[in-house]
């Protein structure tokens, strides 16, 4: 103390006379250096707020949005759901689009084609992704803005990655809530990419008005590495990396994927899927995709299978979103993951069976919930 005040009466800024710059004394918070500079925290936002950005097409207040749907606070969810059903009239009116195929089929480059040449014929475009994997390591490998670098720097196009919390159901709602509002800000292009390696290709499938699967060529194991599931749920399967010398293999793929299909039974739409080949790297055939695409959106929109699709879709979503709640609820009681950790025990010790152990613990259950009223 004694040192400081010594320093001062030295100091020649501490001299009355003294005429040059001066050190304030005494300030304890920074002066702000430039005024005009935006605060980092960001106003928080109502309702109507998000609507309206929403609505006029503001792509920060979109995203904004978007982060709140994939939020799992209650506050941000509660408002996310208002902002999702102000936009639920405003949506709808969009082609949807789910992309699938194996790690190094070359989505991330079709798709950066794909939507250039979207983008081409007017309107906008944006690219959402399912990815299974990212609940394990807690980061998307899809939808990443570097994957698609032509398509990322397009004003029109709006890339997100896949949500990253929560189960596949849970996850797979959110991209759907997210298609709603990207809808209701005038993307009329919906891309939903997902790896084609397991469960997530169903919850695009029930997304989406037309399904595209990406194949490659040259393994010589075509038909037996993919799933029979996933070539049912195909609107149009298409062999990319037809260049150079693999085009030759891509079109023996193709007569192969064709013959497959034959055996197929014929699709609630009655659409005959087609197998194409392209290249997405060498930009080769792409109109011939697109023109297939544009043609099955015209046959199911005559036929009036869209509505009923889009219809079908709506009552699945209400389903699932039920039985996730549910599930959640259930299994998120404390004293519910007590007791069936108690009966997991007696079950592995063939003390009670595994139907008898379930049913003491949904009484259990559901005695809790009627004590909760
Ligand atoms: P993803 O994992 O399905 O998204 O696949 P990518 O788009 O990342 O592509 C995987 C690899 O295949 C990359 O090295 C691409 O450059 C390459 N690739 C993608 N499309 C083509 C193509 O049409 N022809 C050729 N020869 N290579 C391609």
């Amino acid at each position: 103390m004694e040192h400081t005040t010594e320093t001062q009466y030295q100091h020649p800024e501490n001299d009355t006379q003294y005429k040059g710059l001066q050190v304030n004394s005494g300030v304890t918070s920074q002066p702000i250096v430039n005024p005009y500079r935006r605060t980092a925290r960001r106003r928080q936002l109502s309702v109507a707020d998000y609507v309206e950005g929403i609505l006029k097409g503001n792509v920060s207040i979109l995203g904004q949005a978007v982060t709140l749907i994939e939020s799992t606070a209650e506050a941000h969810q509660a408002i996310a759901q208002e902002v999702i059903e102000k936009c639920l009239p405003y949506s709808g009116n969009s082609r949807r689009i789910g992309i699938t195929g194996v790690p190094g089929a070359g989505k991330s480059t079709s798709i950066d084609v794909f939507g250039l040449h979207v983008l081409r014929q007017g309107g906008k475009l944006a690219v959402l992704a399912i990815d299974p994997s990212s609940e394990r390591t807690q980061g998307s490998i899809l939808g990443d803005k570097t994957r698609m670098e032509k398509l990322s720097q397009e004003r029109d196009a709006f890339i997100r990655p896949s949500p990253s919390a929560g189960s596949l159901g849970g996850v797979a709602r959110k991209t759907r809530e997210t298609i709603v509002l990207c809808e209701a800000a005038g993307y009329d292009n919906i891309f939903v990419e997902t790896v084609g390696v397991g469960q997530s290709e169903t919850a695009v499938h029930s997304m989406v008005d037309f399904f595209l699967l990406i194949q490659l060529a040259g393994t010589g194991d075509e038909l037996q590495g993919i799933k029979r599931g996933i070539m049912e749920m195909a609107d149009g399967i298409v062999i990319n990396k037809a260049d150079g010398d693999n085009i030759d293999r891509a079109n023996l793929a193709a007569g192969q994927f064709r013959n497959a299909l034959h055996l197929f039974p014929p699709t609630p739409s009655k659409w005959r899927p087609e197998v194409l080949t392209y290249s997405g790297y060498y930009e080769l055939g792409i109109d011939k995709v697109w023109d297939m695409i544009d043609r099955y959106f015209a046959y199911v929109k005559e036929t009036g299978y869209f509505e009923r699709k889009r219809n079908e879709q709506a009552k699945y979503w209400m389903i699932e979103t039920i039985d996730e709640q549910l599930r959640a609820h259930f299994y998120q009681r404390p004293e519910v993951k007590a007791l069936l950790e108690q009966k997991e025990m007696r079950v592995l010790n063939n003390e009670q069976s595994s139907f008898t152990a379930a049913k003491d613990v949904l009484d259990f259950y559901f005695e809790r919930l009627r004590s909760d009223r």
